[in-house]
């Protein structure tokens, strides 16, 4: 289906025509990487881009392909998971800004669907062509934008194909979801190291998990940490709409400022 929100989607001079009228683009990350017995290894992608499509038909911007692939080194303990190295990931995503901006683009919304893995190479990114090409860059990542709704909600700390992913899942591409193989499962970990933006005892900004921790999951829950089983469409629906509010809140704002 054809959805001129995508820039692949649109021929040269419809870009050209677009960009008389905003210079804003969004570029969805994610990757591919194992989420559990239950969500699809594009998860990742699939819900940045399902959330670019939304803030893009609502608040009138384009936005590029996904980078599909990310950083995932420590999901590598399971088959059709690909880690693509930080550095080269940099590039490549310096490389796709560098390009859109010779054009005239001017406003670059880096949104994230993988968690923070992946936040410190877009921010090098980011910066970099801030710096070198005079473009204005936000790097969006939708745990930020949720923590209210997730404290209104009640919600645990954020797992791995946990309750929140599988709820966003259920909403925008529920037939990959196979809720009856979902399995719970609570990683322990000590108070100082919490790394979850929704809770007071984050403390940290990340801490890599090892192939033992991974393990554990493997093994309890098929690499799954949360609690899938308790998601519903209706939540998804919810934090859908919540993220994409935000988003198309900032765009507004950022559209008419210079
Ligand atoms: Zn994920």
């Amino acid at each position: 289906m054809v959805n001129k929100v995508w820039l692949h989607h649109n021929s040269w001079d419809e870009v050209a025509e677009y960009l008389k009228r905003s210079q804003v683009i969004i570029i969805p990350v994610g990757s591919i990487e194992q989420h559990g017995e239950h969500l699809p290894l594009g998860t990742d992608t699939m819900v940045a881009e399902a959330i670019a499509q939304s803030v893009a038909e609502q608040a009138g911007v384009l936005t590029a392909p996904a980078v599909s692939y990310g950083w995932s080194p420590h999901h590598m303990v399971l088959p059709g998971t690909v880690t693509i190295r930080p550095e080269v990931l940099i590039e490549y995503l310096y490389d796709v800004i560098e390009s859109l901006a010779q054009h005239g683009f001017k406003k670059f919304l880096l949104l994230n669907g993988h968690r923070i893995v992946n936040i410190s190479w877009m921010q090098i990114a980011g910066e970099r062509a801030k710096r070198k090409l005079a473009v204005d860059v936000l790097v969006a990542d939708p745990a930020y934008l949720s923590k209210e709704l997730a404290k209104q909600e009640g919600m645990g700390l954020i797992g791995h194909a946990d309750e929140l992913e599988t709820s966003h899942m259920l909403y925008v591409r529920g037939e990959f979801v196979q809720m009856e193989k979902a399995r719970d499962f609570s990683h322990q970990r000590p108070d100082y190291k919490q790394v979850d933006p929704r809770v007071e005892k984050d403390t940290l900004c990340y801490v890599p998990s090892t192939k033992e921790e991974m393990g554990e999951s493997v093994r309890a829950a098929g690499g799954t940490s949360g609690q899938p089983t308790r998601s519903s469409v209706e939540f998804g629906a919810k934090y859908h709409d919540w993220v994409v509010a935000k988003l198309v809140t900032i765009i507004k704002e950022w559209q008419i400022s210079n």
